[in-house]
């Protein structure tokens, strides 16, 4: 659960492996001539320093590649590239400066947004007073302004990325015309709520909602008119619903209401409501009541979701053809 939550916030951490790989593999091209170079010229600090971070990239890029968990832990790939940085600092003056702003923007794609500003800060700080200690007091006024745009930049690019793709999941998992959750997302809560529920009877259930004689709305007064009960119908249940329960549109004009949490019990009585206030809201101009059938199912001791769907399945078609605007609810 903790994970899940986590993933919610730091919506690029399920790209990151992915995201990683490439940077990585470049890192470590750009990183050989310096420390062939630093060897040559005997510079033994710098040149393990840098050597250090390219065989950490490579590690971890090759483990990525045969689909491993990579050996160095991401967060910790910062730390010797923070430590090169020092060296360089140390025995190249402001040279080594330079080497904050890739490993700023590694930072941003490698960690959390915040970790990342964490670690951004850190390096700010430590590299201004390492360039006035080792340089001059103008090139640290310099670093410091040029390497805080240098961040603001990249939390607004982040940003961006963040909200586009958050837009895209949201696009994904929704059903245009209601705006209600569509199939494939059906499937995909079903199947996690099936993983961490599987020994708990009983806990949940489902509602199976079709609109009764929807196709003769069509026929009589148009596609149009159809649509707009179809967004009437499903505002009027989720704002009747709980925050944790979930509405999908399963087909045309076939809904399915995920409770969690909720005994059948209580799922017939919230079936019996939703049902009552649909028959009494008044959407279409010179028609009769709109009506639906509700078949409820709870879940069993380790029920396949397919089972458990086509008991609700079987509920409805009960309803169906014993009248329709009822709700029945499927046997144990
Ligand atoms: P029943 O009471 O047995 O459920 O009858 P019904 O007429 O509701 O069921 P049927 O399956 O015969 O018809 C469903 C109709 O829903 C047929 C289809 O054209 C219409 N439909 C499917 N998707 C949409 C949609 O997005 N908008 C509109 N307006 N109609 C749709
Ligand atoms: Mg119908
Ligand atoms: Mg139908």
């Amino acid at each position: 659960m903790g994970s899940i939550k986590k993933q919610e916030q730091d919506h690029l951490a399920a790209y990151r492996d992915r995201i990683i790989y490439p940077i990585l593999i470049i890192g470590a091209i750009c990183l050989a001539p310096l420390f062939l170079n630093s060897f040559i010229e005997k510079r033994f600090g710098g040149g393990f320093a840098t050597l250090i971070v390219a065989v950490s990239f490579v590690v971890d890029a090759l483990a990525l590649r045969a689909g491993k968990r990579p050996p160095v832990p991401y967060p910790f790939l910062v730390l010797p590239m923070a430590l090169a940085m020092g060296v360089s600092l140390a025995t190249q003056g402001f040279y080594g400066a330079l080497w904050a702003y890739p490993v700023a923007i590694a930072c941003f794609f490698v960690l959390s947004q915040r970790m990342a500003n964490l670690a951004a800060a850190l390096l700010l700080v430590s590299g201004a007073v390492m360039v006035y200690r080792f340089v001059e007091l103008g090139m640290a006024l310099r670093f410091t302004a040029s390497f805080g745009m240098t961040i603001g930049i990249a939390n607004c690019i982040l940003s961006v990325i963040t909200r586009l793709q958050k837009e895209l999941r949201d696009q994904a998992i929704t059903d245009p015309l209601t705006g209600t959750y569509n199939r494939r997302h059906m499937d995909a809560c079903l199947a996690k709520f099936a993983e961490h529920e599987s020994d708990r009877a009983g806990t949940a259930s489902l509602l199976l909602i079709d609109v009764d004689h929807f196709k003769r709305i069509n026929d009589q007064l148009g596609h149009a008119s159809g649509d707009h009960v179809l967004v009437e119908i499903s505002n009027l249940i989720r704002n009747s619903i709980r925050k944790s329960d979930q509405l999908f549109r399963v087909g045309g004009e076939e809904f399915l209401l995920l409770l969690p949490g909720t005994r059948i019990e209580h799922s017939m009585v919230v079936a019996e409501n939703i049902r009552a206030a649909i028959e009494n809201a008044v959407w279409l101009d010179n028609y009769p009541p709109v009506t639906i059938s509700i078949g409820v199912s709870q879940s069993q001791v380790n029920d396949l979701t397919q089972d458990w769907l086509k008991a609700a399945d079987h509920a409805l078609y009960q309803a169906k053809i014993s009248g329709r605007n009822r709700v029945v609810c499927a046997a144990a």
